[in-house]
């Protein structure tokens, strides 16, 4: 199935980490609609308000921009953060925004330049299960309270400026 669609096309596949997948919005192009999934490759727009998406996934500095703006609705299930780069994953600070912009939880996925999934957050929110490459990054190998034994890459949390200097 994989292979088929990986010569059709070379958009990405999105996983929901919700099964059944609720009707979703991904706000930028690369990745292939499905029957609850749909792609708007312009971001938010009056477009998706129709659509009455109840989980939005985009890259998280486009939430980010998004939450400041005020503009999308209020969602059901969640929003869905893509990150890129092992040094800019989502944090604390971003979940609190993410929060009260959107009301729902937030799902960071870990994915490489061509939107393919390397960890995925579970309902745990206990990191990102490893799906595929992520050599070389800390993991955590302790079962997960969700069930699943794959590995998880850690969130990042906020330092606290005065415990950075004691450590320096
Ligand atoms: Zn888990």
């Amino acid at each position: 199935m994989l292979q088929y669609f990986r010569r059709r096309s070379t958009a990405a596949i999105f996983h929901h980490p919700l099964d059944p997948a609720p009707r979703t919005a991904i706000l930028m192009d690369g990745f292939q609609a499905s029957r609850s999934i749909r792609v708007f490759p312009g971001g938010w727009s009056e477009a998706v308000s129709r659509y009455q998406p109840s989980t939005i996934a985009a890259p998280l500095e486009y939430l980010r921009d998004l939450a400041a703006r005020g503009a999308a609705t209020e969602l059901q299930h969640a929003v869905i953060a893509f990150t890129y780069d092992a040094n800019g994953r989502l944090d604390e600070d971003d979940r609190e925004v993410l929060w009260t912009a959107f009301g729902v939880p937030v799902f960071e996925q870990y994915l490489n330049s061509r939107n393919e999934l390397l960890a995925t957050e579970c309902e745990a929110h206990a990191g990102l299960h490893v799906v595929s490459g992520c050599g070389g990054l800390a993991t955590d190998k302790s079962p997960c309270p969700c069930g699943s034994t794959a590995p998880r890459l850690e969130s990042p949390r906020i330092l606290v400026p005065e415990l950075e200097l004691v450590l320096a």
